[in-house]
């Protein structure tokens, strides 16, 4: 079963409700299930693969198992605290149809999968979730750089292992722009990561290559306004202004959580304009040497300084003289 194939059946209740509590071996560095024991059997966690992040809710858990895709959730025995015991529940396994269902059990009503996006927070893949962290939050335009980010590690193998051989080059200054260099490890500090705020969600993907001929780029545009949220934005300046009523701040984040979802589920075809362009790869500044700037007295990079006063001016102290 793919992702798309398993978010599906627990979207349509293709999934048989358990609701029992399990012992888990949960690794704390890593913050991942290892496996759990159920009904006289181990079952051994081979991949996480989604993870819900309401904050300050309960950890909900969706696992590749050796005995099939489980969803395990923790809950703490009082809500708010967050040192308090807590239990871990099994609450439904996703059907197999393949492998048939040979547990017994009856099927769920439609409960548990509605319950895991309203109450237990959105569904959210694991690489995500990571990007969310470093982010801060989960927004549409997080999303559309992590779709483009999907598409950079498929078609061109840019992964964060190998991200010194590539350059990203985005349109735009968004949240998307975190998202890419959280997931390809090109980024602004290490020179291979370039923003241009043209508005637009276009990113060029290429190789670093000491020929300076321009070389082929893959251009990947946005073309679905999925990533508008509408009438909703103007609820976000209301929040950002404290003025915002509990009802609006709900109506906001449906509406976010709905974009998010449908770039999310959307077919790359449907999100992107892929082509092939020809770009110059990015010259690497050489080592940085310092001076001191002789208006302010402090520390500039040389080849960012000028000359000027007793030396080298910065160009805060050229902007003052002028
Ligand atoms: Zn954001
Ligand atoms: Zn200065």
């Amino acid at each position: 079963m793919d992702i798309r194939e398993i978010i599906f059946k627990i979207q349509h209740d293709h999934v048989t409700v358990i609701q029992e509590e399990v012992p888990v071996q949960f690794d704390n560095r890593q913050q991942t299930p290892l496996g759990f024991r159920w009904r006289d059997r181990h079952y051994e966690v081979l991949k996480p693969i989604l993870v819900s992040n309401k904050p300050g809710g309960h950890p909900c858990y969706l696992v590749l198992t050796d005995g099939g895709v489980f969803n395990l959730t923790m809950v703490r025995d009082q809500e708010a605290a967050v040192f308090c015991k807590s239990r871990w529940v099994l609450k439904y396994r996703v059907n197999d149809d393949s492998a048939g269902d040979g547990s017994g059990l009856s099927k769920g009503q439609g409960k548990t999968a509605f319950q895991l996006r309203e109450g237990g927070g959105r569904l959210v893949p694991l690489p995500l979730m990571n990007i969310v962290h470093f982010h801060g939050h989960l927004c549409p335009e997080l999303a559309v750089g992590y779709r483009a980010g999907l598409i950079a590690q498929n078609e061109l193998g840019l992964t964060r292992d190998n991200a010194r051989s590539f350059f990203i080059l985005a349109e735009n200054m968004s949240s998307a722009i975190d998202a890419l260099q959280c997931m390809t490890g090109c980024t602004v500090g290490n020179q291979s990561f370039y923003a241009y705020d043209l508005g637009k969600h276009v990113y060029y993907f290429g190789r670093f290559d000491s020929d300076p001929e321009p070389r082929e780029t893959l251009r990947v545009a946005l073309i679905n306004p999925v990533v508008d949220i509408g009438p909703a934005r103007d609820i976000e300046k209301k929040i950002v202004a404290g003025q915002a009523t509990v009802s609006e701040a709900d109506e906001y984040h449906r509406a976010i959580d709905k974009a998010v979802a449908e770039i999310l589920d959307i077919p790359d075809e449907s999100l992107f304009a892929r082509s092939k362009v020809y770009l110059r790869p990015p010259r690497l500044n050489d080592g940085l040497e310092y001076d001191k700037c002789s208006g302010c007295g402090e520390v500039v990079a040389a080849r960012k300084a000028v000359p000027g006063g007793n030396g080298l001016l910065c160009r805060v102290c050229v902007a003052k003289v002028l």
